[in-house]
């Protein structure tokens, strides 16, 4: 009775505001707009809007607090957790803001907060420019810069994180607001958990050529491989190093042929550079025997498209994270160990970021943010994830087993600080241990600004939960 009252009363709302796209849970494209990449929570909605205009999101969010009605934020719908569906709140589709406004002095853009990065980055490089991203072209830019954003560029520009330099928000009380240094601070490493996104100001870069694709290793023993790798990796950065303009990715994933272990490369230097990036990605293939080099100088829009058809857009379980600051090699033996047991689906990966640069080797004075981990690391991403429910139990107890093995063996390299966006609390862990978890000595100030700016808690359903 008291959801069809909410419904009736939406509804009416609705009736007033036209520019508002409304999918009732009637509609045909209703299942379509409530996919998101994490299925195994996936609550179904009172039904869907889509806004179009940060006016048409304050006026929903001002109706949503003057009716106490729970609602959750969705841009690319990635959460790991698949959070931003939930069961009876009202969904609220930010994709139809996605407007990308580069400055006239091109070292900046004001894009929309519901636009996804592979959208951001194809107009970048239409003009010529470039910012972080990771490599998963529906993922919500808002979604990956503000609660960290590693990917193939950080080691280059620095951490998404560190690219915003201006926010407007709807704030909880239904108004579109200018975010001032502290509301920005928390929106570095908080995103969503004091307001509706509506736009980012970020840094841009000039770039017009990348050189990029998979090295991929003779895995027929994949433990050997990995260990080998590290090892030989390990000796590389300490003699040598690796310019800026090179990330190297580890990635283990299972193809038709089996598990593969594979180096995602990606160099991020001018054209004149380019001789200097096949240089490097030959020299990665050349540390452990390699089968193939397939690094080829490449667009952005290009390489995101290849990268998303190798993505399950579906998917159930859940992951576990870890932030090491080095990989020894007990480390490496304990991950290659469980490699070998890697569950079949395309869905179960395992992934290793490497965080140097500029957001971390104080070559960049930074912005204040929440984002804790600032020494350099290797962040994982142990995946417990299977196509099918059924198979979801065997993979999440992978990665449990994995994960079990990392911590015995990684003792003294695992940092205290973990990634929020990767990190998946155990069933018992309290929000506050979680927030101490993954903000670290930043959590009070995360907990300070979010009791001045959301005392009642109109954002509850965002990403981090605090109570
Ligand atoms: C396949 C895949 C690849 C990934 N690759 C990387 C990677 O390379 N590097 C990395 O760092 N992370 C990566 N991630 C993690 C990803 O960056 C985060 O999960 C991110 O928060 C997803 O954003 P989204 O908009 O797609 O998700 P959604 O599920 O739509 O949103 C997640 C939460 O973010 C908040 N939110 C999103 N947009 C807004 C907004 N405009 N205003 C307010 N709140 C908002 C809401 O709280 C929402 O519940 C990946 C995830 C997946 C599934």
């Amino acid at each position: 009775m008291a959801e069809r009252t909410t419904f009736h009363s939406l509804e009416i709302f609705l009736n007033n505001q036209p520019t508002i796209k409304y999918v009732p849970p009637s509609a045909p494209e209703f299942h379509s707009f409530r996919n998101v990449w994490n299925s195994s929570h996936a609550g179904v909605p009172l039904a869907i809007v889509q806004p179009q205009s940060a006016s048409d999101v304050a006026a929903l969010i001002k109706f949503a607090k003057n009716r106490s009605l729970h609602f959750t934020l969705r841009s690319g719908g990635h959460n790991l957790q698949g959070r931003s569906v939930v069961d009876n709140a009202l969904l609220i589709d930010l994709r139809a803001l996605n407007t990308v406004t580069i400055a006239p002095d091109r070292q900046s853009a004001t894009v929309g907060g519901g636009i996804l990065q592979g959208d951001l980055a194809t107009k970048l490089w239409e003009a010529g420019l470039a910012t972080p991203t990771g490599a998963v072209p529906s993922v919500g830019y808002a979604g990956w810069a503000t609660y960290g954003g590693y990917g193939p560029f950080s080691s280059h520009w620095g951490l998404g994180v560190d690219q915003v330099i201006g926010a407007t928000i709807v704030n909880a009380d239904g108004e579109i607001e200018t975010a001032e240094e502290e509301l920005l601070q928390g929106i570095r490493g908080a995103g969503g958990l004091y307001g509706a996104i509506v736009d980012l100001t970020i840094k841009v870069y000039p770039l017009t050529g990348i050189l990029a694709g998979p090295i991929i290793f003779d895995s027929s023993d994949i433990a050997k491989t990995f260990v080998d790798f590290n090892i030989a990796y390990n000796a590389l950065l300490a003699t040598e190093g690796l310019p800026a303009q090179a990330t190297v990715q580890r990635v283990v994933f299972n193809t038709p042929r089996g598990r593969v272990f594979a180096i995602t490369f990606v160099w991020s230097g001018s054209a004149a550079e380019s001789e200097e990036g096949k240089r490097w990605s030959a020299k990665i293939a050349a540390l452990v025997p390699c089968q193939m080099n397939a690094v080829v100088p490449t667009t952005i829009p290009k390489w995101f498209a290849s990268n998303g058809a190798h993505i399950p857009t579906s998917v159930y379980g859940s992951s576990r994270t870890y932030n090491l600051a080095s990989i020894s090699n007990a480390t490496a033996e304990a991950i290659g160990r469980n490699l070998a047991l890697l569950p079949s689906d395309p869905a179960a990966m395992f992934t290793v970021h490497q965080l140097r640069g500029p957001s971390v080797d104080g070559t960049l004075t930074k912005p204040l943010s929440v984002f804790a981990t600032r020494e350099p690391h290797y962040m994982l991403e142990i995946l417990g994830y299977a196509t099918s429910g059924v198979d979801q139990g065997a993979s999440e107890a992978w990665a449990a087993q994995m994960a079990a093995e990392i911590e015995l063996a990684g003792q003294g390299d695992i940092l205290p600080t973990a990634y929020v966006s990767l990190y998946g609390p155990g069933p018992t862990e309290s929000p506050d241990k979680v927030l101490e978890k993954v903000y670290g000595s930043k959590a009070e100030v995360v907990r300070l600004l979010k009791a001045r700016v959301d005392p009642e808690n109109t954002f509850r359903l965002a990403v981090p939960t605090l109570d």
